[in-house]
């Protein structure tokens, strides 16, 4: 069976005071949730504060995005190698906020699936479990567009590299529609698109896709967060409003339980 997993993606929130308090309350209830893994994604800023509350705890940690170069003149990056070096265990890589905002919108949208690509590949050479983030726009889902979307970014990783990379990887479909909005995916919808992503992968390798993990991500909380967990195919959740507050994330990890 695949091992729920819970990623709180903090975004640009926290200061050093307000992380001790939620890694304070959160370290202190992990014995509720011990068969789920939780994973905290810190500005990278406070990377080195998390690493130093949760070594031990047997709570991971990671960061919200990383640069597909090793090193060199690129300001403002961090590499997988930096990442290692701070014990990070999963990262964050395509997050819609990552894509729509700071990508060059001119882009060529194939362009953006192969920096995505190429970031997955980076971390996997690092020994860092990349969680991909893939789902529509509301204008995409508006027309029905949803399956095409996934497929595409899909197929561009594994094209990329390899079905077997995936058995080192976690995906997360996070609808744009439902990031931030309230407005969370049914479990229903959920499950559905789940399973249409597992079973693309199963076309290439179906031992590798029945034990890849599928998190959902956008509007989890502590009201929803059961029933969307208790899908056949949401292997738990990506989290980001939700994780901020240490009571509340405490419910949504144990409700992966
Ligand atoms: P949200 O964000 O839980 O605040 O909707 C989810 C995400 O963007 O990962």
């Amino acid at each position: 069976m695949r091992k729920p997993l819970v990623a709180g993606n903090w975004k640009m929130n926290g200061s050093s005071a307000s992380n001790n308090v939620l890694l304070d309350g959160i370290i202190a209830k992990s014995d509720t949730f011990a068969s789920v893994d939780v994973a905290l994604f810190p500005p990278a800023v406070y990377l080195h504060q998390v690493q130093q509350a949760l070594a031990g705890t047997g709570l991971f940690w990671g960061t919200q995005n990383l640069s597909q170069f090793n090193q060199g003149a690129y300001t403002g990056e961090i590499s997988a190698l930096m990442l290692a070096d701070f014990d990070c265990d999963y990262v964050l890589i395509g997050h819609s906020e990552r894509r729509c905002l700071y990508a060059e919108l001119d882009l060529d949208q194939r362009v953006l699936d192969r920096i995505v690509a190429e970031k997955y590949e980076m971390s996997v050479k690092a020994g860092i479990t990349p969680i991909i983030c893939i789902g529509e726009s509301p204008e995409e889902h508006a027309v029905g567009r949803t399956e095409e979307v996934i497929a595409r970014l899909l197929d561009t990783v594994i094209a990329y590299q390899g079905v077997e990379g995936l058995a080192h990887t976690v995906l997360a479909y996070e609808p744009v529609w439902a990031i931030g909005t309230g407005r969370s995916a049914t479990p229903e919808w959920a499950q559905d698109v789940h399973s249409f992503m597992r079973q693309r992968v199963a076309k290439h390798d179906p031992t590798i896709a029945e034990s890849l993990r599928i998190l959902y991500g956008g509007s989890v909380n502590s009201n929803n967060a059961a029933p969307l967990f208790s899908q056949p195919d949401v292997d738990g959740g990506l989290v980001g409003g939700g994780s901020l507050n240490a009571d509340e994330f405490v419910k949504i990890c144990q409700a992966a339980v």
